[in-house]
C-alpha cells in the first residue's frame, strides 16, 4: 500500500514549512547525522571533540557558572583538547542543577530561548532551558532514532503516554495549535494512566482503525497493552512497530509486546532535559547512543576518584550536550545508571557507542481500588504540569490501598492546586482514598535520598 500523504508529507509540506517558513534546518541535520552515523568510532569522537572546544569555549566567555567553575579547577579554554579533557571538569549534580539555572544561562546568545521543567524521579522538579539551536538537533537526532524504528515523517503514529494537557489543559488557541501540529504529522495520542479493560479495549479498536506505523509507549504501558492482547485474542494489523520510552524495558515485558505486536520492538532511552539519548537499531543489541548531539559517559566511583564503567559493568550516566549553548549541561548526573557495550561495530554496521539496561528508569505501580495497575509516572507528568505551584511532593500508597499525597508548595500554589490534584488522582486513582497535606518539606530516607514514591505492601 502506498501512503500518499506520508510522502505528500515528508517530501513537500514539512520540508516546505521548516525550510521555507520557519527557517529551521531540521532536515539539514537530520541528512547530515544520516551520513555520520556510519562514521567509524574515531571519526564519531573527533567530531565530538570539536563540538567540545566549542562548547566549552563559549561557556567560558559567556555562562558566568562554567566560568566560575573552570576557574576554581584552573581550566582555560585554550587548553581543552578534545574530549580527553573532559575528565578534568567536575560533575554536575542534578541539585546543583536545580539551583544554577539562573547562572548556567548564556548571557550573549544564542540565548536560553526554550524553558521547561521535569519532575524526575526524586519528586523535586528541575527547571532547565535550551536555544532554538539545540531544539533543531533535537528533532533531528529523534526522526534519525525512530527512524532505526522504520517510522519516518509524516507515517501515522500512536502516542501511548502520560498527558498533561489531561491534567491542566492549555489555553484554548495553544490548544488549536497543538491539535493543528498533530494532525498534519499524524501523531495521535492517547492518556496510558488509565489501563482498565475498557480503555485497553477502546485503544484496540483505535490501533485498527488507524493502522498507525509506529507505536510510542511508555514500556510498561505497552506491557500492560501487549498482555490485554494476548489474553483477549485480539488482532492488530501487521507490519507495526512498537518504540517503548520513560520506563526501563524489562526482558519479559519485551516479550510480551514482540507476541502481541510482531519482531519489530524498539526501546529508547531519552530524558525532559536531552530528549532522545539513545535508541535500538534492528540489530536489537543495545541502544545506539545519539554522539553527534550528546556525550554519554558512564562512571563508577571508586575509593575516592571516578573512573571509567566497564563493559557490563553499571555505572552513573553522566550526559554533556554539545548544542545546548543556552544553558548548558556539562559532566550532568541526570540520576540514571546504565551499563554499556562492548565497542566495536554493531551487527547494523554503526559503531556509535551503544548502552544496555538502562536502570532509575522504573516506576512502582500503584493499584486503582479495583486492585488494576496505574503507573506512577501519571504523578510525575501531574507534577510537571503544576511545577509552578508544587516544589515537592511524596505519593505513598499504604497497605490499605489509601494514599497519602505531601507537596511542598511553590509560588504560584493556591487552593485550586489541591483542587487540581484531588480530581486528577481521582481519575486515574478510581475509588481511592486520598488524603492531601500541605508540608514545608519532605524528609529525606535513611539512604539519605528522597523518595518521591513509596507503596507499603
Ligand atoms: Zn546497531
Amino acid at each position: 500500500v502506498i501512503d500518499g500523504y506520508g510522502i505528500l508529507f515528508r517530501r513537500v509540506l514539512f520540508p516546505g514549512w521548516e525550510r521555507g517558513i520557519r527557517r529551521r534546518p531540521t532536515l539539514e541535520h537530520l541528512a547530515s547525522l544520516r551520513r555520520s552515523q556510519w562514521f567509524g568510532a574515531d571519526r564519531l569522537r573527533a567530531l565530538q571533540s570539536i563540538g567540545f572546544e566549542r562548547l566549552l569555549e563559549h561557556a567560558y566567555r559567556n555562562v558566568p557558572f562554567y566560568r566560575k567553575r573552570m576557574d576554581e579547577v584552573g581550566l582555560r579554554p585554550e587548553a581543552i583538547h578534545g574530549i580527553e579533557d573532559l575528565r578534568s571538569l567536575p560533575l554536575l549534580t542534578r541539585e546543583e542543577a536545580r539551583r544554577s539555572l539562573a547562572e548556567r544561562s548564556s548571557t550573549a546568545p544564542p540565548l536560553p530561548e526554550i524553558k521547561k521543567t521535569t519532575s524526575g524521579t526524586s519528586g523535586n522538579p528541575l527547571p532547565f532551558a535550551y536555544d532554538r539551536g539545540s531544539e533543531w538537533f533535537r528533532q533531528a537526532v529523534k526522526l534519525r532514532g525512530y527512524g532505526w524504528a522504520h517510522y519516518e515523517l509524516g507515517d501515522q503514529s500512536l502516542h501511548y503516554w502520560g498527558s498533561s494537557a489531561a491534567i491542566v489543559p492549555p489555553p484554548a488557541l495553544a490548544r488549536a495549535k497543538i491539535r493543528l501540529d498533530h494532525a498534519l504529522k499524524r501523531e495521535h495520542f492517547v492518556d496510558c494512566a488509565v489501563r482498565s479493560d475498557a480503555s485497553l479495549r477502546d485503544l484496540v479498536v483505535k490501533i485498527r482503525q488507524l493502522r498507525p506505523k509506529v507505536l510510542l509507549c511508555y514500556a510498561q504501558a505497552g506491557a500492560a497493552l501487549a498482555r490485554y492482547v494476548l489474553d483477549t485474542g485480539s488482532e492488530l494489523p501487521g507490519g507495526m512497530s512498537v518504540i517503548t520510552a520513560a520506563e526501563r524495558l524489562f526482558r519479559r515485558d519485551r516479550e510480551a509486546l514482540t507476541r502481541a505486536f510482531g519482531p519489530d520492538v524498539f526501546e529508547s532511552y531519552g530524558s525532559r532535559e536531552f530528549m532522545l539519548i539513545a535508541s535500538e537499531c534492528d540489530a536489537h543489541d543495545g541502544l545506539h547512543v545519539s554522539m553527534e548531539n550528546l556525550i554519554v559517559e558512564l562512571i563508577v566511583r571508586d575509593g575516592g576518584g571516578l573512573r571509567a564503567a566497564e563493559p557490563g559493568e553499571v555505572g552513573e550516566v553522566v550526559v554533556t550536550d554539545l548544542h545546548n549553548y543556552g544553558a548548558p549541561f556539562i559532566r550532568y548526573l541526570n540520576g540514571d545508571l546504565a551499563t554499556r557495550v562492548q565497542s566495536g561495530r554493531c551487527a547494523c554496521g554503526r559503531e556509535l557507542d551503544r548502552l544496555r539496561s538502562i536502570e532509575g528508569r522504573v516506576s512502582d505501580t500503584l493499584r486503582d481500588a479495583e486492585g488494576r495497575s496505574v503507573s506512577s509516572l501519571f504523578f510525575n507528568v501531574m507534577f510537571t504540569a503544576l511545577a509552578d505551584k508544587v516544589s515537592e511532593f511524596q505519593v505513598v500508597q499504604r497497605r490499605d490501598g489509601s494514599i497519602d499525597l505531601s507537596v511542598v508548595p511553590a509560588r504560584g500554589f493556591d487552593q485550586d492546586t489541591l483542587q487540581i490534584m484531588r480530581r486528577s488522582s481521582a481519575k486515574y486513582l478510581a475509588g481511592v482514598e486520598l488524603r492531601t497535606h500541605v508540608v514545608p518539606e519532605i524528609p529525606v530516607e535513611a539512604n539519605g535520598k528522597l523518595s518521591m514514591l513509596k507503596v507499603e505492601r
